[in-house]
């Protein structure tokens, strides 16, 4: 069999855990597997380098920053294969580059377009145990692009359908996927599995367990994912197209703190105003999430939406820099505001869902600002300071608990 393993930050955080990571995969080829190990940076290694940069300049260059960011993952890899090379395997580390990971153009967000199979092939024919950095692409520049915070998922994923491997595992520091962030919500339960549909809208909607282009990716190419811990060896969550229904209405919630809420005050009340006003964002590469517009009065109306907490600064500048056009009298924002989200195909086709959601909400006196729903998710933009007491009130209130 050829396995993907894909390791995260805390799986590797320090000398034990790349050891009890390197025993791991050392196992698994020894029962005759071929072996692919992707790593992200050491522990907090990312969010480390971000505060460097941060020392320097308060925004640096978006290529330079991926230079600096893609030094994480190459420390990794490089100490993994040291680590397997001395158990008496044969392992070698391997990074963008070298694999030729080819990624669209955007730095710090960039998206695979091919990956090379060829050299990961020719060092797994010399039976080595084959280490890529995860998180990094390289462009149509030479340079490096990171694919996003929590990219290495998507990397696994990518390198597993370049390769047809027979096995992708996701192992991270929880048991699986559960109904909710055990983090946050104590007694949440794990899943034994759930659909591509479902996990995407989790992740897209904050649960950061899985980056959400990896499971774009898998469901594209049919890579079956397994989510499981490194620091054990119970069953874990299979990710893949289709899931027996549980009888349950929801499969789980999702929180996102990275949110912010834009108010253009007073616009004009005629055809043609919403367009310009999100085609100019968009245009700008702004995402617009909930959006709510009131009822218009003496000609004008107001329109709220919601960016990327990270999108904030530019989306402002650039609705100040068009206000006229935009016929826009006034411009407010609020960045202590989340999103919680339920996700669940079993909702379509039950009438009475949101207004489930909302009681739990009311029960636990948290106000809502605003809400979106589609066939598979609803959600609310509350206060940032409710989050967690939200979360809870939403899952006990479908009785997903364990
Ligand atoms: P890694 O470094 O292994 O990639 P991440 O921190 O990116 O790990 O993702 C794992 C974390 O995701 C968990 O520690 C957990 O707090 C969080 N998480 C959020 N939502 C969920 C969920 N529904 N199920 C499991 N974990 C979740
Ligand atoms: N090291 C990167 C991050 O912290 C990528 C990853 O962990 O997946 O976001
Ligand atoms: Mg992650």
């Amino acid at each position: 069999m050829l396995i993907v393993k894909k390791f995260g930050g805390s799986s590797v955080a320090d000398k034990e855990c790349i050891f009890r990571v390197a025993e791991r995969c050392i196992e698994d080829y020894r029962k005759g597997n071929d072996i692919i190990v992707v790593l992200s940076a050491m522990g907090d290694t990312t969010d480390e380098l971000i505060e460097k940069a941060k020392m320097i300049t308060p925004e640096p260059s978006k290529r330079e920053m991926d230079m600096l960011l893609t030094t994480g993952e190459q420390v990794s890899v490089s100490l993994m294969a040291m680590a397997i090379n001395s158990m008496g395997v044969p392992a070698v580390s391997l990074n963008a580059f070298q694999v030729a990971m080819h990624c669209t153009s955007t730095y710090g967000n960039a998206r695979f377009k091919r990956v090379d199979a060829e050299r990961i092939r020719h060092e797994l024919d010399y039976k080595k145990i084959v280490i890529v950095t995860g998180f990094q692409g390289i462009n149509k520049y030479d340079d490096y692009a990171t694919l996003g915070r929590g990219g290495s998922d998507t990397t696994a994923v990518a390198i597993a359908a370049a390769l047809h491997a027979d096995a992708c595992e996701i192992y991270t520091d929880v048991d699986g996927v559960y109904t909710a962030d055990p983090r946050i919500v104590p007694n949440a339960r794990k899943l034994d599995a759930i659909s591509y549909d479902e996990m995407l809208e989790l992740a897209s909607l904050g649960a950061r367990v899985l980056h959400n282009r990896s499971v774009e990716m898998a469901k594209k190419y049919g890579v079956q994912l397994v989510v499981r811990s490194s620091l054990n060896r119970e069953e874990g969550t299979v990710v893949k197209e289709v899931v027996k229904l549980e009888k349950m209405l929801i499969s789980g919630v999702a929180s996102d703190k990275n949110t912010s809420r834009v108010s253009v005050i007073g616009v004009d009340d005629k055809p043609g105003v919403a367009f310009k006003i999100f085609n100019t964002l968009a245009k700008k590469g702004i995402n617009v999430d909930i959006i709510l517009q009131s009822v218009g009065r003496e000609g004008t109306k107001d329109i709220s939406f919601t960016v990327a907490q990270d999108d904030l600064k530019h989306a402002m500048e650039i609705l100040e820099e068009n206000k006229e056009a935009l016929t826009i009298k006034e411009i407010t924002h609020q960045d202590t505001v989340a999103k919680i989200s339920i996700v669940g195909a079993g909702m379509m086709s039950n009438p009475g869902v949101a207004a489930k959601m909302f009681e739990a909400l009311f029960n636990a006196g948290v106000n809502i600002n605003m809400i979106a729903t589609s066939e598979v998710r609803i959600t609310v933009l509350i206060d940032e300071k409710d989050v967690e007491r939200a979360m809870i009130a939403v899952h006990d209130g479908f009785g997903l608990a364990d």
